[in-house]
Formats: C-alpha cells, structure tokens, sequence
C-alpha cells in the first residue's frame, strides 16, 4: 500500500488492514489512518441520540473530548466516535445496545494508561473509570473483593492492607491510577507479582457482556458444570461448547507453544482453558483488552501483605552481572526483585527526580532490589541478612546496603517506578518512547538476553536505560526512537522484529505486562504460528461475531506503524517548526471532521 492510498483509499477494515500488513512500510514510513470496516456508515447523529436517551450516565460526542480519548500512553492516537461514561452495569449495557443497533464498535476504557495503543480506536468509548468505582464487597475470611471495573487498584489495597493486612499483588508502577478494568483488559502485573503472579492468576470471577448484550457470569469451569451449560444451550450454551472444541483441538499446540514463563503476557490465554487450569473461563479473558466482552464486576483474590519488609540493595558492576544473580537470589523467596542501571540514575540526575536519594544505593552500575517480607521487621530482616551473608561469601559479591524503614523502602520503589519518567524525555537529547518495552525472558536467561538486547541497541545506535521486573525476566526501556520521519519509522519498525527474533530465542514473550495492542499484535505470528494465531482469531469470534468489541486490537491487528500519534497527523511543515509539546497539543487537537 503507498502512503497516498493511505489517505485516498475509502476501504476500510479487515480487507485494507491485511493489505497494509502485506505490502510493508509505505513511502512515508507508515501506513497512514486505518479504521474498522464499517465506520463511516454509522448514522452518529442517531447513535448519539439513542446514547442519551438511554444511557443514565455521561456522553459526550465534542470535539475536546474526542481529542482527549483519542489517545493513551502509547504512540498511537484514533480519535473516537465518542465517549460514554456510564453510571452502573445497566448503563454500559445500554450503551453496548445502543451502539450494536447502529454498528458501531465498542472499546472499553479505564485509566488511558495502556501503552500499546489498545485503548485508541474508531468506536464508543466506553469510560468505566469515572462513575464505576464501587468495591462492593471485601471478604477477609475467603481473601476475595468484589470490584466494579472503574476501581483503582490502590483504592482497593490501600483499605484492605491497612484493616486486613491483605492486598491485591499486582501493583503496577501506575497503581495509583490503573483501574481493575484496565489491569483485566491488560492482564497487569507489578513488582509484587514475584509474590502472586499476574492479574490473571489473581481472578476469580467475572460479570461480562457481550456485544450481542448478552450477560453472562464466569469463572472455573468443572467437567460437571461444562456439559451442564453445554446442555442447556442457549448463547452460553454456545459459547462454552466452541471454547471446550477450540481448547480440544488445539490443547496439544497451547502446551507445546505457550512458554512456561513468569511473565507470559502475549496473546489470548488460551491456556487457562485446558483441563489442567480448570476450563477458567474468567481467566481466559483476562488480557483480551476489551476485545471480546466488557467486564461489568470482577470477583478478584487477595493474599498475605507482610506488614514489615526489608529491603537488600546489591550494586554489581554492570546491570548484565545484576541480571545474572537473579535465580540465586529468587532461591531466598523475595516477595520484590526488581533491576535498574546506570543510565537510569544517570537520566534521573539530568531530569532532576529524586536526586537526593541517589546516594541510598551502594557502589556499582547495575543494581538489584531485593525485598523480603514478614510479620515483624525482626523477621524480615533474619531473611535479608541471611541472603546478604550468602551473597557475602561469593568472589564477585555485590555491595550491600538493607533498608527496614518504611519512609527509605518507599524512596527505593519510587526511585525504580519513575523509571519510565524519567528516562523519556531528557533535556538535550531525543526523546524516548515506548516501541519495545517489556519483553521477558524466562529469569534464568536474563543476563545473556540483556546482553544480545545492548548489541542489537548499539547497532541501531539507539539509546536507552534498561530496568524493570528482574525477578520474573521482564525488562522496560524507553528507546530514543525517531518516530517522525519516514527512515526512522522505517528503522524502528525493523529493530522491532529483531528484537522479538531475540525475545524468541530465549523463549520469552514479546510482552511481559503492558499487553499487545498495536505495538505487539502484529508480531503474535512469530511467537506462536499461525495455528495459534488462527486459535486466537476463533477465541474472539467466539465472543464477538461482528468483530465490533475493539476491532484490530490483538487478533487482525492493525500494523505497528500505523496510527501512529507524531508520525502521520503533523504535516511535515508544522512539524519541522514547532517545539515538540505544541506538536502533541496539535496532533490532538487536529480531529477529523466527525460525520455527524
Ligand atoms: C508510566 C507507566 C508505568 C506503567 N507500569 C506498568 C507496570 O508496572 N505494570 C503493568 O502491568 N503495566 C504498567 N503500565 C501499563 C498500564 O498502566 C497498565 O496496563 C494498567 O493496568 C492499565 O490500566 P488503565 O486503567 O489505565 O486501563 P486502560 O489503559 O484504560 O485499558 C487497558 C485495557 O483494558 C481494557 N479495559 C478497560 N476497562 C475494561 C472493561 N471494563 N472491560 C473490558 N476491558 C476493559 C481496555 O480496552 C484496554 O484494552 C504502565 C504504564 C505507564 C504509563
């Protein structure tokens, strides 16, 4: 496809998204605004009236907001229908009707904190995060919560870990802002997954709705109960009997094909449907990202927050040594084990953020922080100092320093959680973005995957710092992409594949926490071939026929270096003469003209 069909072709979805895929990188180094099959047949006056009428809730079809969602974290901007921003459950049902009777496709949306592009798209946008923030119920006797989608997950722990000592593991650097929603859609992990694992296995149950509007309750799945819903047909009926044939006939390739890694976050969890898992209905939806039904409740577990910790900071001589003292250290039960470098804290020192606790960190390069928990901080520090004397006995021991007060571990975690901030935009230096950033590899293979990771960075000659979720293989980094103009969208675009061949050699997943989206959709294929691939493309038209619920996110994915926010919206003449804020506040204010 050449840049010009890009903005003269009128076909949209599926047909001109395989296209564009085929064809390569276009002229411009992109392929342009690519949008779902049948969106500009939507009657939006109509769909807009129908909304207000029946939606309790807010809508909002203005240009402001449009602009406002139609970007999130990511590198990606569409501009949306509207927006919706529903009261309750009934209302998300009612906007789901409304928009299913004019054809409009749906994405659900939380925080906007995604950063691969799964929250920017052509269709309602449905906003939980406003309205939807009741935790309806916590039961500190069977360690569960019940939370409406909007709920923050800090808002949530925050209460249950000061009355019950209990919490919800994981805590993303965004925990402050990242709703259960979105964690869902993302299947979200953080530094305390180390302790309990994902977002997925730390779900119960889930209220849903389909775009048909259909509503249905899921969860674990016995035998027994499989062929009763099977038997008892209807769309549920339905449903179950394709996911329990699709799972058959694919369970061999699913076990042989899904890496057995801490961080598998690509692709549809197909796994959780084997009998093994329990046919886990719930959990196999986690980390759809709204591509196939939205979540109206989730019924999510809690476990044991230790309310003393320690902290062991080791500093090695590289970030390269630090990664490959993980598995020793995993062997002492960390309930965190995260990593950073020296570019970090370089990056940190030229922003200005947190310099004053810099000098907490012991001599080295490279460094891990180490947190160990307990009911006392006599016993969290037994278990650090016995790992530190461990450690002490090597020839290659790190330098050492234990923290157990709360006010300095809390300094530590934010020095590692403005990561992402600081490194993205240095003054007097390119700008850093998100277009590979959080891969992982299984943690024994850590050390050797950063090192062909640096090589493949010098001979792009991109820069970046590298940090992250060391204990579980999962590595960030923002790199100083050119994603402007044509050669650098180009570049970009094959580092990318190089850097998942990388990820796949070491049998890692292309994604360890933010999702694929837009960024890593396209790469799914090389990660689990086109039976699985197929797999996931029969998993959402299970749920979602019409291929309506977030279109081109995951499955059919649009191309990684389409829609994109700097490459394709600023003309080249605007974009040569402004500073590049004023460029973000045009590439969003610039809205196409909406067809009502
Ligand atoms: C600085 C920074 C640091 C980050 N650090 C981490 C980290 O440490 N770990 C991590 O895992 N992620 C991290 N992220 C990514 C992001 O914060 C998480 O994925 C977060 O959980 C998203 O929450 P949200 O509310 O912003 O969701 P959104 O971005 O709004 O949505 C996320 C996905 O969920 C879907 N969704 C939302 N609500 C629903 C619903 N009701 N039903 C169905 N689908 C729904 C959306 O369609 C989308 O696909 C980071 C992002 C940033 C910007």
């Amino acid at each position: 496809m050449s840049a010009s069909a890009t903005t003269r072709d009128r076909r949209t979805g599926p047909e001109r998204v395989r296209d564009a895929r085929r064809n390569g990188i276009g002229p411009d180094g992109g392929h342009g605004v690519l949008r779902p099959d049948g969106v500009d047949e939507v009657d939006v006056r109509s769909l807009r009236r129908v909304l207000e009428r029946n939606v309790r809730g807010e809508v909002h079809f203005d240009a402001g907001n449009r602009g406002a969602y139609s970007h999130d974290s990511s590198n990606y901007r569409q501009p949306p229908i509207g927006v919706v921003l529903p009261r309750d459950a009934d209302d998300v049902v009612a906007a789901v009707a409304a928009c299913r009777e004019h054809g409009a496709p749906v994405t659900s949306r939380g925080c906007g904190t995604s950063l691969a592009g799964q929250t920017c798209n052509v269709a309602v946008v449905i906003d939980h995060s406003k309205h939807m923030r009741e935790i309806v119920q916590v039961d500190p006797d069977r360690r569960i919560a019940r939370v409406q989608p909007g709920v923050i997950r800090d808002q949530l722990s925050n209460q249950t870990e000061e009355r019950f000592n209990l919490t919800f593991a994981p805590d993303t650097s965004t925990h402050e802002y990242a709703t259960f929603g979105g964690m869902l859609g993302n299947n979200s992990c953080g530094t305390h997954s180390v302790m309990a694992g994902r977002t997925a296995d730390n779900t119960l149950e889930l209220d849903v709705v389909l775009y048909d509007g259909t509503r249905m309750h899921v969860g674990e799945t016995s035998d027994a109960e499989l062929e009763e819903i099977i038997a008892a047909g209807g769309r549920r009926g339905e449903i179950y009997r394709r996911l329990r044939d699709l799972r058959d006939r694919h369970a061999e390739e699913i076990r042989a094909r899904y890496p057995d890694i801490p961080r598998r976050v690509s692709g549809y969890n197909l796994d959780e449907l084997l009998p093994e898992h329990g046919f886990n209905v719930a959990r196999a939806l986690v980390g759809s990202e709204g591509t196939a039904a939205a979540v109206l409740e989730a019924t999510v577990r809690l476990v044991p927050s230790p309310p003393a910790r320690s902290i062991l900071v080791c500093g090695y001589e590289d970030v390269f040594h630090a990664a490959d003292h993980v598995p020793e250290l995993l062997e002492h039960g960390p309930t965190g084990l995260e990593g950073l470098d020296d570019v970090l804290i370089r990056d940190m020192k030229l922003v200005g953020e947190h310099v004053e606790d810099l000098s907490m960190l012991p001599d080295g390069k490279g460094w891990l922080l180490v947190e160990f928990g307990g009911d006392t901080t006599e016993e969290s520090d037994a278990k650090a100092e016995e790992c530190k004397r461990v450690l002490a006995k090597a020839k290659d021991a790190p330098d050492m320093r234990l923290y157990d007060k709360p006010a300095n571990e809390s300094k530590l975690w934010d020095i590692r959680e403005s990561g992402l901030g600081a490194t993205a935009f240095i003054p007097g230096e390119d700008d850093h973005w998100e277009g590979w950033e959080d891969a992982a590899v299984p943690p024994e293979k850590l050390g050797s995957y950063l090192r062909g990771f640096r090589g493949l960075l010098e001979r792009y000659d991109y820069r970046t710092s590298l940090y992250g979720h060391f204990g579980e293989g999962c590595v960030h980094c923002r790199i100083d992409f050119d994603l402007r103009s044509p050669g650098g969208i180009r570049k970009w675009r094959s580092f990318v594949d190089e850097a998942a061949d990388l990820v796949l050699e070491h049998g890692g997943s292309l994604s360890g926490e933010h999702g694929d989206g837009q960024s890593r959709g396209e790469l799914l294929e090389k990660m689990y071939g086109p039976g699985l691939v197929g797999a996931f493309r029969e998993f959402k038209s299970i749920w979602d026929p019409d291929g309506r619920m977030n279109p081109h996110k995951v499955v059919d994915p649009y191309p990684i270096a389409s829609n994109m926010k700097l490459g394709h919206i600023v003309p080249p003449s605007v974009r040569r003469h402004l500073p590049t804020p004023t460029q973000r506040i045009v590439a969003c204010a610039k809205l196409p003209p909406s067809s009502e």
